[in-house]
């Protein structure tokens, strides 16, 4: 089997399509499993619209709510031609539409917008979608269904980025697909969401179809997983700010994870999870020029001229500094802080200590900033009125900027270079991320700047 994930671009409008049904056609042989995103912009107009309806700002939804239908039923006019196909799936989508409308409707009602309605807001993109491309393919003589990932993708509750049970989801989605595919079936599956015992949608998270991808290549033992999306591979930077960014052929596991979680967005992070445990390579391949080899992703990373593979940036981040001349020596400060944020859920992008110990900087997300330091007091409070604790100040919006290869940290004089380019460039370091893993070097500088740390150092690797 091929495990086939296509992107919200790919699957985008009409001419993408049809490139779609003209990739699943070239490799049926290979009894092709598709994991397919939203139509692009799709699940940006649903959380906009969710938001416009807890303001109840009702002429804005209804725009929406009619792009959304014109956008999916003009690519039912455009390319399902049969006259039986076309209005069962245009009734199939108006009746989505619909619900989409009247969960709009409540929430307006309700004033009250939660991470669980948002996850099934959000849901109806990769529904529409799906239903879509199974009768395009079909239109076409291709044997497809659309599969609803809340039936086969198991989480829990964590509404916004639920976390899979495995155990559950590889035995739904073998039990599910597999025989599908031996039927000669091509499966459509919804990328991005879930659902939990008990029924309620989840999402995985912004991006999550390609998670969605490798959770159902791993779960039906895909032979590989390929990424289909917008650009030849991964690349030695975003290709949107480095215009002479160069598409990598190899990475390994590690290094995609690494830099995909510090700002590359062409893969989730999560992706490589269930690739690893069953050693499933990962191939990146562009619909737009699906003849290029791609980026492939394995246990194996090929040594180019240079060890560094990767500059990438991640913007929208606070750094939090917990200070006091008191906080020397004494045990368990970065415990309690940890544990605070731990409580709030709050995801730690970068921890950096002083050597003299008395000051702790942490970086979160922005959107997580205010509360991060509202329960950083509340822990702290005894110790700021006894002056142990000077201050908790933030400072944003910053960026982290990383340098991504393996068996950097082992080759002499890549820090060196890295801090020199950025020296040069005028850039000024605020912190550098301690004990980061051996293939990684990261650290932070205000937002402002971060678009010419970025090529200052891309230009000492990749020109210099
Ligand atoms: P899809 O809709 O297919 O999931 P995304 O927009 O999520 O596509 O991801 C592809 C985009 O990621 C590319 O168009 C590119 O602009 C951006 N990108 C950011 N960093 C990189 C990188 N290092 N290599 C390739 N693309 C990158
Ligand atoms: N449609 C979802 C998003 O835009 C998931 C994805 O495309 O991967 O985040
Ligand atoms: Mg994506």
């Amino acid at each position: 089997m091929l495990t086939m994930k296509f992107g919200g671009t790919s699957v985008g409008d009409v001419l993408r399509l049809q490139e779609v049904v003209s990739i699943v056609k070239t490799f049926l042989p290979e009894e092709p499993v598709i994991v397919a995103s939203a139509m692009s912009g799709v699940t940006n107009i649903l959380l906009d619209s969710a938001q416009r309806a807890v303001e109840r700002n009702s002429d804005a939804v209804a725009r929406n709510v009619q792009t959304l239908r014109d956008k999916h039923l003009a690519i039912a006019h455009a390319l399902v031609h049969d006259d039986n196909r076309k209005a069962r799936l245009i009734a199939q989508q108006e009746v989505l539409i619909d619900e989409l409308a009247n969960l709009f409707h409540g929430v307006a009602l309700l004033k009250e917008l939660s991470p669980r309605s948002l996850d099934a807001i959000a849901s109806f993109g990769e529904i529409l979608s799906c239903n879509q491309i199974s009768a395009i393919l079909e239109e076409s003589g291709i044997p497809a269904q659309a599969i609803d990932a809340r039936t086969i993708i198991r989480t829990d509750d964590h509404f916004g980025e639920a976390a899979v049970d495995f155990a559950v989801t590889n035995r739904l989605v073998s039990d599910l697909l597999v025989p599908l595919v031996g039927r000669k079936i091509v499966p459509v599956v919804t990328g991005f969401i879930a659902g939990t015992e008990d029924g309620l949608t989840t999402t995985l998270g912004r991006s999550g179809s390609d998670y969605t991808g490798s959770i159902v290549g791993a779960a039906v033992d895909s032979g590989e997983i390929w990424i289909w999306t917008d650009v030849d591979g991964v690349m030695s930077a975003d290709p949107r700010s480095i215009k002479n960014a160069a598409v990598l052929p190899e990475l390994s596991y590690r290094e995609a994870a690494e830099m995909s979680y510090f700002g590359a967005k062409v893969i989730h992070p999560k992706t490589m999870v269930p690739a690893i445990e069953k050693n499933i390579p990962i191939r990146i391949k562009n619909t737009f020029n699906p003849g290029a080899p791609g980026t492939l992703i394995s246990t194996k990373t090929q040594s180019t001229a240079s060890v560094v593979k990767t500059v990438t940036s991640i913007d929208n981040l606070s750094i939090i500094s917990i200070e006091g001349n008191g906080m020397v020596g004494v045990p368990g400060i970065s415990a309690r802080i940890f544990s605070a944020l731990a409580r709030m859920r709050v995801n730690v992008m970068m921890i950096s200590q002083a050597s003299s110990e008395h000051n702790v900087c942490i970086v979160v997300p922005k959107s997580d900033c205010e509360r991060a330091v509202k329960e950083l007091r509340n822990e702290f409070e005894i110790d700021i009125a006894k002056k142990i604790i000077d201050d908790i100040g933030v400072q944003e919006p910053m960026s982290i900027v990383a340098v991504v290869g393996e068996g950097m940290r082992g080759t002499w004089g890549i820090a060196g270079k890295t801090f020199d380019a950025v020296a040069r460039a005028h850039v000024n370091i605020v912190a550098i991320a301690q004990g980061s893993s051996e293939l990684n070097i990261s650290f932070l500088v205000e937002q402002k700047e971060a678009a010419a740390a970025v090529q200052a150092v891309h230009d000492a690797f990749y020109i210099g």
